[in-house]
């Protein structure tokens, strides 16, 4: 029997040079390649008379040599053979280059089979480099022809050619589906499904087989989360006893919204039960997630329990720490951060510390979890930002095998449907509503020429004037791209040392050292810095209610939902807020996209927009959402499948909730395979 897990190099062939690029395409193993399906078809099903052409378009048609093959050779590496074909409606010249053995298999007066593009004018017909068969075996380039998504040094034709060799009726994978389930959820056996993905008869085929594949994908994700949540459920947790936070409230100016409240009531149910809490805190930008997560942290301490606050980077975890300490210190809770910069002696205080109970919260970045941190008592973890990190990432946290309750939150705008879904492993709060008195930020996208830019840079001075504080921030959404950091250091010594040289300016970029942008940052919220120029290192939760203007640059190199990220800087405190974004690009489109900004400050709203101007692809593809990356399944075309495929999920682990019985075994083989660690629900 074939061997799937043969490493791709070793098949006939292929060899060291094309493994290396079939690498490129995410292929290591022949099952690697069986299951890398096509982008599109190409449907070469219909035979076109050439009276019925048309210019640009690919057809497939049969026509007889009508003439000499004429032969140039041009020079030493090129040949161009030429001659006219035509059937009883009309002629076409036809082009190839070098495929010398041509002037031997082609005759005047014989008929073949041509498929190519359509070129030169409606009065003279002309085909470069058809693809050319004898009539009789016209099967081989006609029918529905995959298309694979390629990589430089690999062509379709070689792709096809490497599947016909093992894509046939010989396959043999394994069924992880019972016929039951197939009968059922109406899905074809895996074989078919994968031989009519790549060769189909006809569409319908495809259909037939995209299906099965789509709800594959969807499936075996759905069923890894809730058997996370399974497993967890049966966890016990910590019963935290409920506490009088009348003492806390006092510390902060300003009352809960009402969907601050019902969020922390739901908090509060998890943690007063045995069951060990895994919520996920989902708020549009300046909902006030923070206050909430400090909530929580303050009732576990209060019970006797230390607490953690995770945040991707060290500016926004020394944010927390800095802004919650001041309430902290005040009820006599002690606190301390940790993050990739502390020192080796330092780290090894505080770990010291944290066993002896002298730190009650531990604010830090993934650091904490990763370094044999020991708490001392340990019954709460916050993660802020939770989007930042993928699928597998959150897997392995909601699914670590201590029973402490784990508090997520993201602003990750998502169509709510979608939430719940993709978020099987956890329950769910949603805050949508913003704290009272909160302005919307007027937003305005201009193309910027030297008279606006004077008028915008005007407007800043006078928020400066008026005490308030301003953001510019530049494109540099890699931060290695050093063009781009010379860009936004020039912007920085012009401002610093001209534009706006009678205010404090202050300069913020990813290769600055962590040390020297919390100091940064630090001058910036406490108003040492008037104007802050900065890469998009502030785009996670940085909160200065000061600081009223946004200012961005290159707007148009941002998606909308970025951009929306990046406004919710301002727009923090009383007073009005503004965001401008500029574009140099005279491309009509760009502007217009911005321009959506202007119009809604709900991120659901913008989220929603963006994914309908660029397509799920992109909006999907980008890391920053944190939801699983599919090979076909597509989120918002496919999500009747992904209601039918939640549903035979949860079927599944109801009847079989430890996939033991032996109709299952495939099933929990390929469980493994695809999350492996993940998943001790299923493997303990
Ligand atoms: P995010 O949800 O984006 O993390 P933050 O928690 O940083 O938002 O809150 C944004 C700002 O709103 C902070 O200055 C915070 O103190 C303030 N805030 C939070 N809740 C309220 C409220 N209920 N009323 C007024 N201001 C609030
Ligand atoms: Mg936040």
């Amino acid at each position: 029997m074939l061997d799937l897990n043969q490493n791709i190099q070793f098949v006939k062939g292929v060899g060291e040079v094309r493994a290396k690029q079939l690498a490129k395409m995410g292929i290591y193993t022949l099952l690697d390649l069986i299951t890398y399906y096509p982008r599109e078809y190409e449907n070469r099903t219909n035979i076109k008379e050439i009276k019925d052409f048309v210019l640009g378009e690919n057809v497939l048609f049969k026509a007889r040599v009508v003439g000499k093959i004429v032969t140039r050779r041009i020079r030493k590496n090129l040949t161009i053979h030429s001659f006219y074909v035509g059937d009883s409606t009309g002629n076409i010249k036809i082009t190839v280059f070098n495929q010398n053995y041509l002037r031997n298999t082609i005759h005047e007066g014989d008929e073949y089979a041509f498929y190519g593009k359509v070129e030169g004018n409606i009065l003279k017909y002309e085909m470069n480099s058809p693809e050319i068969v004898d009539i009789g075996k016209m099967y081989s380039i006609s029918g529905i022809r995959p298309v694979y998504p390629l990589v430089k040094g690999i062509t379709n034709n070689y792709v096809i050619s490497l599947m016909k060799k093992y894509v046939n009726d010989k396959l043999q994978l394994e069924e992880i589906f019972s016929n039951e389930f197939l009968a059922k959820y109406k899905l074809e056996e895996i074989n078919k499904a994968v031989c009519d993905i790549h060769f189909p008869n006809n569409f319908a085929d495809i259909e037939k087989a995209r299906k099965r594949h789509i709800f594959e994908e969807l499936y075996l994700i759905e069923l890894a989360l809730m058997s996370i949540k399974e497993s967890n459920i049966k966890l016990n947790g910590i019963k935290f006893e409920n506490v009088d936070v009348t003492e806390f409230m006092e510390q902060i100016p300003f009352e809960l919204t009402n969907a601050q409240k019902n969020c922390l009531n739901e908090i509060l149910q998890d943690m007063n039960s045995t069951r060990v809490m895994n919520r996920l805190v989902q708020g549009d930008v300046g909902s006030g997630k923070t206050i909430i997560a400090a909530l929580a942290m303050y009732i576990a301490a209060k019970n006797g329990y230390q607490a953690a606050m995770m945040a991707p980077t060290t500016i926004l975890a020394t944010q927390h720490y800095y802004d919650l300490s001041k309430i902290f210190n005040k009820l006599g809770i002690k606190v301390d951060i940790i993050t990739g910069k502390t020192t080796k002696k330092g780290k090894t205080e505080i770990v010291e510390r944290l066993k002896n109970r002298e730190i009650d919260i531990l604010f830090g970045t993934h650091a904490i979890l990763e370094d044999n941190v020991e708490f001392n008592k340990l019954g709460l973890v916050v993660t802020d930002e939770q989007h930042r990190f993928g699928v597998k990432q959150r897997m392995k946290l909601t699914n670590k095998s201590e029973n402490v309750d784990t508090l997520v939150m993201t602003a990750t705008p998502i169509p709510r449907t979608l939430a719940l879904t993709l978020y099987s492993d956890l329950d769910i709060s949603i805050i949508d509503e913003l704290p009272k008195g909160r302005k919307p930020i007027k937003t305005n996208a201009v193309f910027v020429n030297e008279s606006m830019e004077d008028r915008i840079n005007l407007f800043i001075s006078k928020q400066l004037d008026s005490g308030r504080q301003a953001y510019i921030v530049c494109p540099l959404i890699e931060e290695t791209e050093d063009s781009d950091l010379t860009a936004a250091t020039e912007l920085y010594e012009k401002y610093k040392n001209d534009t706006f040289k009678k205010y404090n300016v202050g300069f913020l970029h990813g290769k600055m050292k962590n040390k020297e942008k919390d100091e940064i940052m630090q001058k910036f919220k406490n108003k040492e810095v008037d104007l802050l120029v900065s890469t998009t290192v502030i785009e996670v939760g940085v909160n200065v209610p000061n600081a009223t203007i946004m200012v961005i640059e290159d707007a148009e190199r941002f998606g909308l939902a970025a951009l929306h990220q990046l406004r919710g800087r301002v727009g923090r405190g009383e007073h009005e807020s503004f965001c401008v974004l500029k574009t140099r690009s005279k491309s009509k489109t760009s502007l217009s996209r911005l321009k959506i900004m202007e119009s809604s400050n709900n991120g659901f709203v913008i989220a929603e927009k963006d994914l309908e101007l660029r397509g799920p692809g992109d909006f999907f593809g980008i890391r920053q959402h944190g939801l699983p990356e599919f090979k076909l399944a597509n989120l918002l075309k496919d999500m009747d499948l992904l209601k039918l495929a939640i549903d035979a999920a949860k079927e599944t682990l109801k009847d079989d909730p430890k996939l033991e019985k032996e109709q299952n075994k495939n099933l929990k083989n390929m469980l493994n395979t695809k999350f492996g660690e993940a998943l001790n629900n299923i493997n303990n």
